[in-house]
């Protein structure tokens, strides 16, 4: 269902051209949010014309996602020497994370398609996506997880929404692998493979470049894992191009964390395929993904866009979050990739001081409390130490 049988390749949805002019699209799309319909309200379905269905209103499985903010980076700016920084938080979604926009798109889907049970593997934040939708659709969601790998925090959400949750002994790799060999019938899989969730993804740069008035960035950073991100993000940058939307895409640039980069390795030697970590390393869970699944279509994105593809450490990862969270922003780990990355790029020169640069905000802050009170642990233990002294 998910992959060509021809080439064992993934999907991916072929979108008709709108049948407005780009003009009159962007005012009809600005007019929905005056809209008080639930359709309309929501900021992915709000973009329906970039969407593979128009699926009848009441089908449509939503919370209302989408509609997050571009923050403009102060301190964390300067710090990682950028002159125009802008944060695209998509952690601000319903159940904290991106995952929303493409869990509205596959669950509707899913829905339309008549599945009763829904499934994913997770490093956790699909999981807690997947459980929320699930139960607006009146589905049955089932998760799988590495057994001690996903942050309690997003174990705690899928519990909250009523998913049936499935530890796995091994990594979010072997919990996908497994699902996958399974070929059940009774199961729709909605991990980031299923094209319909890519789509809905993709409604996040409409977003963005709508509240950028059709401006066009210079560079996009995002965080890679499985890579579902990346490559819905540069295939809705070549539809609008190709449609007369924007004359020209950002540079996508993917951070991934240093024990865990296997589309960094490949970028930096050149290969043509991609070889697959066994045992991939990060605190920053959301990212700890040792054989990415979209990896050919990221790669599209970063040649197409003439972008590229880097690792920074987990102490670099831990800094920059520290930066974002000191300028009131907060995220989760994962995210600040992008902020440690652009850091690290401006250093080494590779990057124009001046560019406009969007980086992608993934996750909410409150996604992973034991990260922050285990790094942070020092401080809290200094001002017990000042209490003492007063
Ligand atoms: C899923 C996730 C990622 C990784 O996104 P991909 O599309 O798999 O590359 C990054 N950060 C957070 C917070 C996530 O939940």
């Amino acid at each position: 269902m998910l992959a060509c049988t021809g080439c064992g390749d993934l999907l991916e949805a072929v979108i008709d051209p709108p049948r407005e002019e780009p003009a009159a699209l962007k005012q009809r799309w600005l007019t929905r949010r005056m809209s008080y319909q639930a359709v309309d309200m929501s900021g992915v379905w709000r973009f329906r014309e970039f969407l593979p269905e128009t699926y009848d209103a009441e089908m449509v499985v939503t919370l209302g996602e989408g509609n997050t903010p571009v923050v403009t980076a102060q301190r964390t700016g300067a710090w990682a020497g950028a002159r125009n920084l802008w944060f695209k938080h998509l952690g601000w979604n319903p159940t904290g994370s991106f995952k929303d926009l493409g869990m509205t798109a596959g669950m509707t889907e899913a829905r339309f398609a008549g599945a009763r049970v829904v499934a994913c593997a997770s490093t956790g934040n699909t999981a807690a996506s997947l459980a929320a939708y699930a139960a607006r659709a009146g589905l049955t969601g089932r998760v799988y997880l590495p057994a001690g790998q996903a942050s309690a925090n997003k174990l705690a959400q899928a519990l909250d929404f009523g998913a049936e949750i499935i530890q796995i002994q091994g990594s979010f790799d072997d919990a996908l692998d497994g699902l996958l060999r399974r070929n059940d019938a009774g199961l729709y899989f909605l991990n980031s493979i299923n094209p319909f969730r890519i789509e809905g993804q993709k409604t996040a740069m409409l977003e963005l470049l709508e509240q950028f008035e059709w401006r066009v960035p210079d560079y996009l950073v995002v965080p890679g894992g499985n890579l579902g991100n990346s490559s819905s993000f540069g295939k809705a940058f070549l539809e609008l191009k190709k449609y007369g939307f924007i004359d020209r895409v950002p540079r996508i640039i993917i951070v991934q964390a240093g024990g865990a980069n296997p589309l960094s390795r490949m970028w930096t030697s050149g290969a043509k395929q991609l070889e697959a970590l066994p045992f991939p390393e990060t605190a920053a869970t959301a990212i700890r993904i040792g054989n990415p699944r979209s990896w050919k279509k990221a790669l599209h994105a970063v040649q197409t866009s003439g972008g590229l593809v880097l690792d920074v450490s987990d102490e670099e990862i831990q800094e920059a979050k520290t930066m974002i969270g000191s300028d009131g922003i907060g995220c989760e780990p994962a995210s600040a990739t992008t902020l440690a990355g652009i850091r690290k790029l401006n250093a080494e020169g590779k990057i124009d001081r001046d560019a406009n640069i969007v980086a992608i905000l993934t996750g909410h802050a409150l996604k992973d409390t034991d990260y922050i009170n285990k790094t942070q642990e020092q401080r809290t233990r200094e001002h017990a130490g000042d209490c003492i002294r007063v």
